[in-house]
């Protein structure tokens, strides 16, 4: 008898359990394009580990792409590109288009702070010939996942006279790492005891910066003081300087691909920038766009958007106000024709925590970018509910582009919960929803995605700022 099953169904009867990647439907062509757009992912990602470094590095490609600081008391043309930068730490990207702002932008917001350990006012200490560096963490993480691993230290030291001093210390071969060292099994009896949350405790997260003293000269904290010293040499700074410094830990390794397949990407800070890289790289080769096109990526999401280059400050109003003055129309007119794709992640599936998942409202990898509905806990608390209108609305645009999507909520009802800035985005009046790529280990310091997913959530970026409807 003829076996009429095809080399694929035969492959997947004898390899597969059960399978519903998505990526089976792309073409060879389209799979190579998604990896090659995921190398220059991973090159951001390699150079961009804080706030700071991403807004320079957009700043720094908008240039390059003819965008210019915004001015209000211009006036601009379809296809005229221009950037705002919040305090060197949020960019809004905007490309103005053909039709009047009274019908809104088309507006994507990411954010590029990620979960990190900054350092405190007052950080440097010895203790028993050994230097550390206080810390506190910032935004949600589990703190045991932070010790034992290689840290680098990244920020901005501004020195007495003023002078803002960058620091980049572990990101080349060539260059120290800093650990938070962690108990051994040996003499760890209590702390075993001890739940996950309170195995290390934030007093615990400590930075070794050093052990040998200066040589031949008397008295304490000699270890102490070489660091200083080294410090001084290299940027200039003294003690004191500490308190008027922003300097975050974070780890030190490079990306990686995952898989023998190398059909992921494996590394810190992918929430958020695996939403603001395709988005920023969206609005930057929008040409002449229908709706004026508007791209922010912001600060302080991992701590409730707070601050002004958070999304609860205003100044992403300010920025509609701005350029709404310039054709002579009040803001709030046109937020509210405003539409927004609020780009950030979602937990992707992961078989070996499948209990916190409800399986028909999962997010999977592969399965491409995820449509989020509402976030929030207990009974949507905390959430913009998007409405069916808004979202078929996108749904018409990602499935007229050949966009691989999906919908997920965030874990079972009950089960925990989060949020995004598509909150604060709905009380400007405007239309909004959350989308984004599905993450393994999420706000872990080595967070995992799909290459395919990250290039779909391109795609629909682009499909979103090019919509003529
Ligand atoms: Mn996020
Ligand atoms: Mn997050």
């Amino acid at each position: 008898m003829k076996d009429e099953k095809s080399y694929a169904e035969q492959l997947k009867e004898k390899l597969c359990y059960n399978s519903e990647n998505a990526a089976e439907k792309l073409s060879e062509d389209e799979l190579n394009t998604a990896d090659s757009f995921c190398e220059g992912y991973k090159s951001f990602l390699n150079s961009c580990k804080t706030e700071r470094e991403a807004a320079a590095y957009f700043k720094c490609l908008a240039e390059q792409k003819g965008f210019v600081p915004f001015d209000k008391s211009k006036t601009y043309a379809p296809g005229d590109k221009v950037y705002v930068i919040n305090r060197s730490k949020a960019v809004i990207l905007a490309v103005f288009g053909k039709k009047s702002l009274c019908e809104g932008v088309r507006l994507t917001a990411a954010h590029i702070d990620s979960p990190r350990l900054d350092l405190k006012p007052n950080p440097l200490y010895e203790d028993n010939k050994l230097a550390l560096l206080k810390t506190h963490y910032y935004g949600g993480i589990k703190k045991y996942q932070w010790t034992a691993m290689p840290l680098a230290m990244h920020g901005v030291v501004v020195l007495k006279s003023g002078e803002a001093v960058k620091v980049t210390i572990g990101e080349s071969p060539d260059e120290p790492h800093f650990v938070i060292t962690d108990l051994l099994p040996h003499l760890a009896g209590e702390q075993m005891k001890k739940t996950l949350a309170e195995g290390i405790s934030g007093e615990e997260l400590n930075i070794l910066i050093g052990s040998r003293p200066i040589k031949d000269d008397e008295g304490g904290d000699l270890v102490k003081l070489n660091i200083l010293r080294i410090l001084n040499e290299k940027y200039g700074m003294t003690e004191a300087d500490f308190l008027s410094a922003e300097l975050e830990m974070v780890p030190a390794y490079p990306v990686t691909d995952i898989g023998l397949d190398r059909s992921m990407i494996g590394g810190y800070g992918h929430d958020d920038r695996v939403c603001a890289y395709p988005s920023a790289m969206a609005a930057l080769e929008c040409a002449e766009p229908e709706y004026t096109s508007v791209c922010v990526l912001t600060d302080k999401e991992e701590i409730g958007s707070e601050g002004n280059t958070g999304l609860r400050s205003s100044y992403l109003k300010y920025f509609i106000e701005d350029i709404a003055a310039t054709q002579g129309l009040d803001g709030r007119a046109v937020l509210s024709k405003t539409q927004c794709l609020s780009a950030d992640v979602n937990a992707g599936f992961d078989p070996t925590f499948p209990s916190v998942i409800e399986k028909l409202n999962a997010a999977y990898l592969n399965n491409g970018i995820v449509v989020t509905k509402y976030t929030g806990s207990r009974g949507k608390a905390g959430t913009s509910d998007a409405s069916a209108e808004f979202v078929a609305k996108v749904r018409k645009i990602f499935d007229g582009n050949g966009i691989v999507w999906q919908m997920g909520e965030l874990g079972k009802v009950d089960g925990g919960g989060g949020g995004t800035v598509a909150k604060y985005i709905a009380e400007l009046n405007v239309d909004v929803v959350d989308v984004g790529v599905p993450v393994l280990s999420m706000h872990a310091p080595f967070e995992v995605v799909s290459k395919l997913d990250v290039y779909m959530a391109y795609k629909a970026f682009k499909a979103f700022f090019e919509d003529k409807e």
